[in-house]
């Protein structure tokens, strides 16, 4: 398989002020042509780094993908650098300057002659058109290997990555494609699930598989390598089976889907709808279901009841179970539900109520304690959570929690 490796150029880069995104679209898009990104390099505007960056890249990769630097600014040294890593020359191209001359005419205005650097191309590139932008980018063959240098601004390195370069790559990485797939799994950590599919992943080298760890669930990613996508894509139908086996409906996406979208299918399907009650979320739940495109089939109302008042006002929850059990309890998230279920005339009413901290938490109900409930014609349901985190996690995991309740009811 054809390895590949992104150095991001420039200083601002290091800083929090700008991310790297780059790499990221590119490393998709190499990976669809089963090229596989093995390395990625942000490096600041810095001569003797750069060089030596370059000098190592091209050593140990078959294909080197630079973006940035490629300005008319003297701290733009991508074209420089290059050339002297790669000691090929760097010259005044004149067709090149006629171009950038061009596009200044277009714009009405005079060229800046800083501007005339950005037709210096390293001898024996191509120079790969920039319709988007002043600066070209260029693409050297060199000793086996492939080397692309694109401007920074994604809007330019895009189109030209698409256009240009891409092609030439698919040709070298011949028939070899690569597939992948996400599984999400809710209600179970990662060690729990590693030691159920160990046993399973560990067979196979073709597909890769990691377990990581997200805010409220855990993610399966595969990764398959194949003749064609198809093949690609049956290799990872028999892993994912495989997986599927052992986890049953803990896995609720098998696409990489949100809970939400997971939800909001199952509840248009079967032609259902939802209303949903929230304290402790703050609204984080009806914000996750209207999110989903498509939502105002299923998803009738929220109301944010986070006071007491609120509870028996918008809800009909009877003050005296609130005054008996306390507002964070079982039946009062199950009065939570029944009333939202009753008042928006819905199939399901859901609800939640907790300690999300960090204050106001008691040793009877410390913080993280979350009730979640799922009333529907037929009866109506709570889970006592106990979620680990700050108070945006556990907004986030309880609200994860009640839609898996409902998604679970909905299977
Ligand atoms: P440059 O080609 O170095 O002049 O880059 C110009 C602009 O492109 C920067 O100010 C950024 O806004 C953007 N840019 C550069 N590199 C990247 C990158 N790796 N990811 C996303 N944006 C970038
Ligand atoms: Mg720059």
């Amino acid at each position: 398989m054809l390895t590949a490796e992104i150095i991001a150029i420039g200083s601002e880069l290091l800083t929090p002020d700008r991310t790297d995104t780059n790499s990221l679209w590119l490393t998709e898009k190499l990976n669809g042509i089963g090229v596989e990104v093995k390395l990625k390099i942000v490096v600041g505007d810095d001569d003797a780094r750069l060089e030596e960056t370059m000098r190592d890249a091209v050593k140990r990769s078959r294909i080197v993908i630079t973006t940035g630097g490629l300005g008319p600014t003297e701290d733009d040294i991508t074209r420089k650098i290059a050339a002297r890593a790669l000691s090929r020359r760097l010259a005044y191209n004149e067709k090149v300057l006629d171009g950038i001359r061009e596009k200044f005419v277009r714009m009405n205005r005079q060229m800046p002659e800083i501007n005339a650097r950005q037709a210096m191309v390293i001898e024996g590139a191509e120079v790969l058109d920039n319709p988007n932008g002043t600066a070209p980018g260029m693409y050297i063959e060199h000793e086996n290997r492939a080397i692309a240098l694109l401007p920074g601004p994604p809007r330019e390195m895009r189109p030209m990555f698409e256009n240009f370069v891409l092609p030439k790559l698919t040709t070298k990485a011949g028939d070899l494609r690569v597939a992948r797939r996400i599984l999400r799994v809710a209600g179970l950590g990662e060690s729990a699930v590693d030691s159920t599919i160990a046993p399973v992943y560990t067979q196979y080298e073709n597909p890769q598989t990691t377990i990581l760890f997200n805010r409220s669930e855990i993610e399966i990613h595969l990764t398959a390598q194949g003749k064609t996508e198809s093949e690609a894509e049956l290799l990872l139908d028999g892993l994912a089976g495989q997986i599927e086996e052992r986890l049953g409906d803990a896995i609720f996406a098998f696409r990489g889907e949100t809970m939400e979208q997971v939800v909001g299918l199952r509840l248009a399907v079967g032609g259902f709808t939802l209303a949903v009650a929230e304290s402790c979320t703050g609204g984080l739940i009806a914000e996750r279901l209207t999110d989903v495109p498509g939502s105002s089939s299923y998803f009738l109302e929220g109301v944010v009841a986070y006071s007491n008042d609120a509870k028996i006002r918008s809800l009909g929850v009877p003050a005296e179970l609130i005054e008996e059990h306390g507002a964070v309890s079982a039946q009062v998230a199950e009065a939570m539900a029944e009333g939202i279920k009753h008042r928006a005339e819905a199939d399901f009413g859901l609800s939640v109520t907790g300690i999300a901290g960090p204050g106001g938490g008691s040793t009877e109900k410390p913080v993280g304690l979350v009730y979640i409930a799922l009333a529907d014609d037929a009866h109506t349901e709570h889970r006592k959570l106990m979620l680990p985190g700050d108070r945006q996690l556990i907004r986030w995991r309880a609200s994860q929690a009640a839609l898996d309740l409902l998604r679970r009811r909905l299977m």
